[in-house]
This record gives structure tokens, C-alpha cells and sequence, in this order.
């Protein structure tokens, strides 16, 4: 079938998305997560879900059971976060685990961690963040020491998304002090859970965001002297900063893709809304103070998402996009905010109560401009990258 939205992709990513919208629809995932805002639970099962049905990890080499491109990837964070909010955040930092590891681990790593992790068996949480290193992540203090065979590490992390749930933590920590972080940190595969490392690590808290962030998890996470074997670090001594940043690309463009779809329903419901609600004897779309308002939530939301298939296309043909990643997470992370923002005002009084999803997505859209890289960081990120493009071309 010829329509607008199939016409970007390929048969096979259109197949893709078809199947998963069917499945989203037949598990009546906007069941479940009205479900979760009214009783909070953490929907562990129906993620699993996904995974036996072979949906999770399509950026996985073949051999791995996956697709090898990334566009798949985000096909799959757009359509959760259209689907389910909480089921989405689940997701995403999951991805991001079997993401790097397949990119950075060896195949003893991959081996091992990659079935559960795509079967959905396994949660990944990526633990970058510390107490005293927000934005500026090579500020870390956590220590990690080889004695003998094994990695003994020390520190604090916190804002971790499934952090008191995950099976599998990428953590990052400094293994060689006396050297800029830059060439001097490690990632590693941690397993809270497991035999190997049960002592010496402790959930301090889940925080409560925004009025509550039901269904997800953000911990405070205390590393006290953990043991983690030798071979359990990713990529090679000392490779950590390169991991990150590469991490952090694939990260942004996978939570932009998630924001694009969380947006998508919201402005539906603002559409909608504005041809029903009649108020001065006609249809309030026909006031161009609402309906312009929707022209915009429109196409700034049209572009944020070609930006998210345009730098996920990048990254599948070798390329860096350390720019592109940044301006996608800033581009729909703010046509989000204005999506969720219009909406509200578009309900009037019914869009501040809880009658309509309306108030969840505005603090959703506001929480949304902070991780991953607060906003400020991205539009550091893509002014650095301009300069060095046009550095470039002057001394060519
Ligand atoms: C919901 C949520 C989920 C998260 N999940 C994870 C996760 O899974 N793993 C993880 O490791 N971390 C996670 N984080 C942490 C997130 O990445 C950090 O909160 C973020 O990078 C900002 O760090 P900070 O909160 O310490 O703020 P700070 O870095 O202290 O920043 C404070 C303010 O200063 C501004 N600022 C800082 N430096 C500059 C600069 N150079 N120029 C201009 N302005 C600047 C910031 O933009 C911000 O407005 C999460 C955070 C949230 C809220």
C-alpha cells in the first residue's frame, strides 16, 4: 500500500511496524497503561511479552536473531511510546544495554548476555550519572580497582532508569586515576542479582518524579566494594569515554524516537477535542487560536521525526552522529513539550484534571528535556559540532 508514512521505509521496516502496531492493539496496550497511572506497577511481564513474540532487540546482528539496523530500533521506540508510555521507558534503556554491548562486547559477552536481554527475560540499565557528575559526565568519581582477577568497584550513581529492577547495569567507572577520565575510564557489565556480586551493592532509593512517574524506576544506586569479574569489562581498560559516547548516540536517538511517539496521541487527542468541544455556537477548530495551534504541534512534530529516521539512518551507514543524535533529542523533546503544552490549553479546564491524558503527558513532555543529556548540553553539543565542521573547511 502507497501511503505517505510507509513511502520513508522499506518493505520489510513497513512489515515490521505493521506487525508491532497489531500486536500493541491486540494486548490493548492503552489498557495497560491507563492500568499503571491508576495502580503504579512495574509492567516487568508484559515487556517480556515482546521479547517472546521477537519484537525486542532488531538492532541485533542476524546471528544474533536480530535485523542489524538501528532503524528498527527506533521504529520499535516510537511505536511503545505511542502505545505505552511506561512499557517505553522499560524499553528504553534496555536498548541501550544490548545495543552497546553488540556494538562494544566481545563474543564471549555477546554470548552471554545478548538471548536474555532480547528474549525480554533480562531489564538493562545504563549507569553513567553521579551525585557530583550530571552534565558533565567525565567528572566521575567511581572507582573500579583490579585486584587479582577481579574489578572492585566503589561509587554512587543515581537517576538510574530501572535501576532497583535491572538484571544487567553498564557501569562506568575510573580505572586509571592518574590520567584525564577521558583515557583513563571503563564500562562494565555488571549483574546486580547474580551469585558473583550480591554483596557490596545497595538501592538507596527510588526517587518520585514529577508528581510521580508511574510504572518506571529511578534509582539511587551505592557501589560498595562490589566485585566484578575481570573479563566483565567492555570494550578493553580504559575504553569507557569512547563506549560512552558512542552509547550516547544511539541513546538520544532512540529516546527522541520515543518522544516522537509519545507525542502522537496526545496531538490526536487535541485534534479531536477541538472538532467536538463547540463553544460561541461553532466547532473550536474553526478559531485559528486552536486550529494554528495544532498547524504548529504538526509540523514540528513531522520534523523532530524525520530528524529521528534521518540520524538512525546515519548511524546504520558507519557514520557519527554525535550532532544529529543531539539536534533529535532537542527537536522532539521540545515539539513534545509544545505538543503536550497546546493540548492542555486546547481542553481548557478538562485538560488540567485527570479525566484526560492531558496533565500526564505535559509532565511527561517536561520531565522529558533532562535526561539523556539535558537540553542546554544538545544545543552545546550541535554549535560545538558547527564550528568544527566550518574549522574544517576553512583549513581544508
Ligand atoms: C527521568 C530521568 C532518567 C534518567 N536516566 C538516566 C539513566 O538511565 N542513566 C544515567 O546515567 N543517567 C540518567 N539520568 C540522569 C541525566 O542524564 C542527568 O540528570 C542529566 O544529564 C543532567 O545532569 P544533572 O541532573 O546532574 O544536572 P546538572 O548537570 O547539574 O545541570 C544543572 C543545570 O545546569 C545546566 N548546565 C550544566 N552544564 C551546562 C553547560 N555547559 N552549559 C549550559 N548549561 C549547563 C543543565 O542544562 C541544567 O539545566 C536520568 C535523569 C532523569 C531526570
Amino acid at each position: 500500500m502507497r501511503d505517505k508514512e510507509n513511502m520513508l521505509f522499506s518493505a520489510d521496516e513497513n512489515k515490521f511496524r505493521a506487525e508491532l502496531r497489531d500486536f500493541l492493539e491486540r494486548k490493548d496496550a492503552k489498557k495497560i497503561e491507563h492500568e499503571i497511572y491508576e495502580r503504579d506497577f512495574y509492567p516487568r511481564e508484559h515487556y517480556e511479552k515482546l521479547g517472546e513474540e521477537g519484537f525486542l532487540a532488531p538492532v541485533l546482528p542476524v546471528k544474533y536473531g536480530g535485523r542489524g539496523k538501528l532503524v528498527y530500533e527506533v521504529i520499535l521506540a516510537e511505536e511503545l511510546g505511542a502505545a505505552c508510555v511506561p512499557l517505553a521507558w522499560i524499553y528504553s534503556t534496555s536498548s541501550y544495554v544490548y545495543a552497546t554491548i553488540a556494538r562494544h562486547g566481545s563474543e564471549e559477552q555477546k554470548r552471554r548476555y545478548l538471548p536474555a536481554l532480547k528474549k525480554g527475560a533480562n531489564i538493562g540499565a545504563i549507569a553513567i550519572t553521579e551525585p557530583e557528575a550530571g552534565s558533565d559526565v567525565m567528572r566521575i568519581k567511581t572507582r573500579a580497582e583490579l585486584k587479582g582477577g577481579t574489578y572492585v568497584i566503589k561509587g554512587e550513581k543515581r537517576n538510574i532508569t530501572n535501576g532497583s529492577k535491572a538484571d544487567i547495569l553498564l557501569v562506568w567507572a575510573i580505572t586509571n586515576p592518574g590520567v584525564d577520565p577521558v583515557e583513563g575510564m571503563s564500562a562494565f557489565i555488571v549483574e546486580p542479582k547474580a551469585g558473583m556480586s550480591e554483596t557490596g551493592f545497595e538501592v538507596i532509593e527510588d526517587y518520585k518524579l514529577l508528581g510521580g512517574f508511574p510504572g518506571t524506576v529511578n534509582s539511587h544506586l551505592l557501589f560498595d566494594e562490589m566485585c566484578v569479574p575481570g573479563e566483565n569489562i567492555l570494550g578493553g581498560t580504559n575504553e569507557g569515554a569512547k563506549i560512552m559516547f558512542d552509547e550516547l548516540s544511539i541513546e538520544r536517538t532512540l529516546y527522541a524516537a520515543m518522544l516522537v511517539g509519545e507525542a502522537r496521541p496526545v496531538l490526536e487527542l487535541a485534534v479531536k477535542y477541538s472538532m467536538k468541544r463547540e463553544q460561541f455556537g461553532t466547532s473550536i477548530s474553526r478559531f485559528e487560536g486552536i486550529s494554528f495551534k495544532i498547524a504548529d504541534m504538526v509540523t514540528r512534530l513531522e520534523a523532530a521525526k524525520l530528524m529521528v529516521y534521518h540520524t538512525a539512518r546515519l548511524i546504520d551507514g558507519g557514520f557519527d552522529a554525535e550532532k544529529e543524535s543531539a539536534m533529535s533529542k532537542l527537536l522532539a523533546s521540545e515539539a513534545f513539550y509544545e505538543v503536550a503544552h497546546s493540548t492542555v490549553q486546547i481542553l481548557g479546564g478538562r485538560g488540567l484534571s485527570d479525566e484526560y491524558p492531558a496533565e500526564w503527558a505535559f509532565r511527561m513532555a517536561r520531565l522529558s528535556m533532562i535526561p539523556a543529556g539535558t537540553n542546554e548540553i544538545m544545543r552545546f553539543i550541535v554549535q560545538r559540532e558547527v564550528y568544527k565542521e566550518q574549522k574544517g573547511k576553512e583549513e581544508e
